[in-house]
């Protein structure tokens, strides 16, 4: 197997395929694993993303995981070292993004590196070392109010330091501007000031693409996925649709849907308009110890053959709510998301080899249920949201993840068309 070029360890499942999906626009072929990997790579890929759960654990799990995952990536032969976190920045004043950049600049023996979540098409964009959300500020974006991440400064310099023994330094937008020389420059006299991170501003997705180069022999990275886009040029990469090429598609197609957000309610409701088959999973019946899941199989395996089906415990607010106070919000989650995953094995096993799969959670528990290690990343269906292709105990199959709000309405549809 050829060695890769550029190893990347994201702290979140979808994070690391916006990440991925980046890379691959940019053109680079490149698969996602799940979790670090026991074996070699087992794909003719340039980049690997080790998509890791360590986004709000204990700091010290969160920098013995990215560790681990450092190491197999050098094992793969990786040039380039790629630390993603969220686009708004998340963590707390403990961490993780900065023992996890400590720890990781301390295992690859540099003094330096970069800190920047800006992604100005995703409207995230960092001025004067501000990270702003849209039009407002992070710390009025809402994001001061994440449950477990609450962002209550915008000021990525300061967040940064709050949790990075090295000083932390800036690249401001008056550099950034100008050229990758002039990057490198500042970037120099930072380190002669002991300067370890230093927060980088971006407005425009040119920016991002300037600073690419100047990223070249850092031998880490720290960003979301943004940056991502100037980096494959630096390895000779330009976009083509070579990278995102997947073995044909073949086999029965379907669909499942654990996502109860307010744009998969939509693509339900459209998919249903189609006339199509659509099947509704009941968390109630389910309590009740009905066999809810060979009951949808056996309905869904009369259908297959005639083209997409959709199975779904997708519901508005309201039924949601009135589920988790009878069975527990936590309760009533893992044990739709167990569900779901079972018919989404059941599914393949019957001869699906085209899955879409709704949900971030819901996503999980059916990479889980297939025994998914490794996804090759392939073309776009909707912003964020690309075809993959797996291998399961039970064969290949093309399959696609899609978090909560994202995809247009008709996505359930349009994404087989896509392959
Ligand atoms: P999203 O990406 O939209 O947040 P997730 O799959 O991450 O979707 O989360 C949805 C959660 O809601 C999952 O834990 C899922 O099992 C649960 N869930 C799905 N349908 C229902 C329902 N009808 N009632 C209660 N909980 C549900």
């Amino acid at each position: 197997m050829a060695s890769i070029l550029l190893g990347c360890i994201a702290d979140d499942f979808t994070g690391a395929t916006d990440l991925a999906n980046n890379l691959v626009r940019a053109g680079m072929r490149t698969a996602q694993t799940i979790g670090v990997p026991q074996a070699a790579l087992d794909a003719d890929v340039q980049a690997v993303v080790v998509a890791l759960k360590s986004r709000t654990i204990a700091p010290a799990d969160a920098v013995a995981q990215s560790l681990q995952a450092l190491r197999w990536l050098q094992a793969q032969g990786a040039r380039q070292i790629y630390f993603k976190y969220c686009s708004t920045f998340d963590s707390t004043a403990e961490g993780n993004i900065g023992p996890v950049t400590e720890a990781l600049m301390d295992a690859l023996g540099t003094d330096f590196t970069i800190a920047t979540p800006a992604f100005p098409d995703n409207k995230r964009s960092v001025f004067k070392g501000y990270l702003f959300v849209g039009d407002t500020l992070l710390n009025e974006s809402g994001m001061q109010n994440h449950p477990l991440t609450p962002m209550t400064d915008a000021n990525l310099v300061r967040v940064m330091q709050a949790q990075t023994r090295r000083p932390v330094g800036l690249i401001d937008y008056s550099v950034v501007a100008r050229d990758a020389a002039a990057v490198q420059q500042r970037m120099a006299e930072l380190r002669t000031q002991g300067v370890g991170v230093a927060v980088v501003d971006a407005v425009t997705n040119d920016d991002l693409l300037r600073l690419g180069p100047a990223l070249k022999d850092l031998p880490l990275v720290t960003a979301g996925s943004g940056v991502a886009i100037g980096l494959p040029q630096n390895f000779g990469i330009r976009p083509s649709s070579q990278a995102s090429a997947l073995p044909a598609a073949t086999g029965r197609q379907a669909i499942v849907s654990g996502s109860c957000s307010l744009a998969t309610n939509r693509q339900v409701a459209a998919f249903k308009a189609t006339g199509r088959p659509a099947l509704a999973i009941d968390p109630i019946q389910l309590a009740s110890g009905e066999d809810v899941v060979a009951t949808a199989l056996a309905w869904a395996e009369q259908r297959l053959a005639d083209g997409p089906v959709l199975v779904y415990s997708t519901a508005e607010a309201g039924s949601v709510k009135t589920v988790q106070s009878q069975l527990g919000v936590a309760e009533a989650g893992a044990m739709v998301e167990r569900a779901i995953a079972a018919i989404a094995r059941g599914l393949v096993e019957r001869g699906v080899r085209q899955l879409v799969v709704a949900g971030g959670e819901t996503s999980g528990a059916c990479v889980q249920a297939l025994e998914i290690t490794q996804m090759q990343i392939g073309p776009q269906i909707d912003p964020g949201v690309p075809w993959c292709h797996a291998h399961t105990p039970v064969g290949p199959v093309h399959i696609t993840l899609k978090s909560g709000n994202f995809g247009t309405d008709d996505f359930f549809t349009k994404a087989f068309g896509a392959l």
